[in-house]
């Protein structure tokens, strides 16, 4: 979180402050070793200060990384086009439709097994999809099949 180290400037900050108020309303005159010692008091503070500002623009760094990444996910995201049963990208490249409606996330779907071409999987959630080359195929030999089945019906009633 930003807000501690923030916190920590902050009362660093006001430490020393209070310590060069202190001197400055003080009535009665500092001795040398009292004023030093208070001086090295708001010097300590405002080096405390000064490691935690480092902490916080580290961790801005850090913030304004996640923020890119996010930006370009949100874009990648905007551009992919839902054709059943997956998402796809302007290069046709396959998307898992589970991790990007659930997670906004766009993760590219893998070949994983050689024995089963006509699979897709995420690596991320493990759900495989069948191409839709697959499918088309699938879907002809079906309806061959339906055709020769007719077709056989025909031939007997003749
Ligand atoms: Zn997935």
């Amino acid at each position: 979180m930003i807000t501690e180290p923030l916190a920590l400037v902050l009362s660093s900050i006001n430490a020393a402050t209070d310590i060069a108020k202190l001197i400055t309303n003080s009535s009665h005159v500092l001795e040398k070793a009292e004023l030093n010692l208070k001086l090295a008091e708001i010097i300590t503070n405002l080096a405390d200060a000064k490691i935690e500002m480092t902490n916080t623009k580290e961790l801005l760094s850090e913030k304004d990384l996640e923020i890119k990444k996010l930006k370009e996910q949100a874009q990648k995201v905007h551009e992919l086009k839902f054709v059943a049963p997956v998402y796809k990208n302007d290069n046709g490249e396959d998307f898992c439709t589970r991790c990007f409606d659930v997670d906004s996330k766009a993760v590219r779907l893998q070949r994983v097994s050689p024995s089963e071409p006509e699979f897709l999987k995420c690596l991320e959630c493990k759900i495989s999809y069948e191409t839709e080359a697959s499918q088309r195929r699938r879907n002809q030999s079906y309806k061959r099949a339906q055709e020769n089945y007719i077709t056989g019906l025909e031939d007997k009633q003749f």
